[in-house]
């Protein structure tokens, strides 16, 4: 059986960005900024992964505001960046409570789910969930934001029998009861080993995917849901880009030729070739300890679009603002005054206008930005996504 304290190893490992990492010295000089006259409400912008700890770590505080988390306090923020869409990771092993082993990872799994579920139904139309193609935003949308709701690791739809006794056929309704709850996304594991394969940080170049893996792919691709790779072992990646029917991405993950984490969770250029191959995308995140984070990530972003395309590129995640405070003192933040300095004492508006700037002046054009931002993943959902 799939071991829940290796599970709690890795999640508790998968610590902050290390400084370790600098970009390839090939990269070109910085073009003279043609700065862009646009900002964040000019593109349609998706974000590829927003991790759920600030949402379930409210919840564990007084106060009715913080009973409907994402209402309260997390939709007006996106709203005000001029987010179209934010890929949510909502079960699958990433609450606090998961992570905590205070709830195994299917019922962790649905709990989370409710809380997005229940809690976006009471937006009053500011929030609402991306489910098939004709929900997916034409352009830019002003006062409202849509949720995708991706599962960060395939652990709750996994078999309490162990290999290779898993009835696959009965775990893939698993999969069919996420998706008709609105889950459009699993990422098939996380740092971790699951039923369906290898991830990274326990075996970096791993195993294809299981027999069960393979099913859950294919019932994936059934559906219309996008398959996700990020935290995915190389045989896997390798394994998972020769079978999807569709494009395939990493939402959240950097070139471990620019930077590098402790445990190591990046991906090669040779991966992201492999995903951009699928037509997918691989998607960048913030870097931390560094003074001058969308600097780099601009940079990184120029050497993706050399390497695989503008059109394969996305964001992940653009850094903690001043009213997301890190998992680790997320309790502290709210009981007690905290500091900010740096992009986390700026507004999730701030963090997408200083990166707009910053990717302009790498020389990238209004339609490339537009295309890294999220023009790629409203693209590729109309190939994914169910008609209706
Ligand atoms: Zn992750």
């Amino acid at each position: 059986m799939f071991g829940k304290r290796t599970r709690r190893e890795f999640l508790s490992q998968a610590g902050t960005l290390a400084a370790a990492g600098v970009l390839a010295a090939s990269l070109p000089e910085q073009h003279a900024g043609a700065a862009t006259t646009k900002g964040p409400h000019d593109f349609a912008i998706v974000e590829g992964h927003r991790d759920m700890w600030e949402i379930s770590g409210r919840t564990r505080l007084p106060g009715a505001d913080n009973h409907l988390p994402i209402t309260s306090h997390l939709v007006p923020r996106l709203i005000e960046a001029g987010m179209t869409v934010c890929i949510a990771p909502a079960g699958g092993g990433d609450s606090l409570e998961e992570r905590d082993d205070t709830q195994d990872l299917l019922e962790g799994g649905l709990r989370v789910l409710d809380l997005y579920l229940t809690d976006i139904a009471q937006s009053k139309g500011m929030a609402s969930l991306l489910l098939t193609k004709s929900d997916i935003p034409s352009g830019p949308t002003r006062g409202k934001v849509k949720f995708f709701i991706d599962m960060e690791g395939a652990g709750a739809i996994q078999s309490s029998q162990p290999e290779p006794m898993i009835p696959k056929e009965r775990n893939l309704a698993l999969v069919r009861q996420f998706f008709r709850l609105g889950v459009r996304g699993i990422q098939l594991t996380h740092n971790g080993r699951n039923q369906v394969a290898d991830g990274r940080g326990v075996d970096k170049v791993g195993g294809k995917l299981t027999p069960f893996g393979v099913e859950v792919v294919k019932e994936m691709n059934r559906l219309g849901m996008m398959v996700g790779v990020a935290h995915l072992s190389t045989n896997a990646i390798i394994h998972v880009a020769e079978i999807s029917k569709t494009p395939i991405v990493s939402t959240h993950q950097n070139l471990e030729s620019v930077t590098h984490s402790n445990p190591p969770v990046e991906i090669t250029d040779e991966e992201a070739k492999i995903i951009a191959k699928t037509g997918g995308i691989v998607g960048i995140r913030y870097h931390s300890n560094t003074a001058t984070p969308y600097t780099k990530l601009a940079q990184e972003v120029e050497y993706l679009c050399k390497l695989i395309g503008p059109e394969h590129i996305g964001v992940g995640w653009l850094g903690h603002d001043k009213a997301n405070p890190s998992s680790h003192d997320i309790e502290g933040h709210l009981t007690k005054p905290r500091t900010f300095t740096g992009p986390e004492a700026q507004t999730v508006y701030e963090h997408y206008d200083n990166f707009i700037k910053a990717l302009s002046e790498r020389g990238l054009t209004d339609e490339q930005i537009g295309l890294v931002l999220g023009g790629n993943y409203l693209r590729i959902w109309k190939q994914i996504l169910p008609e209706a």
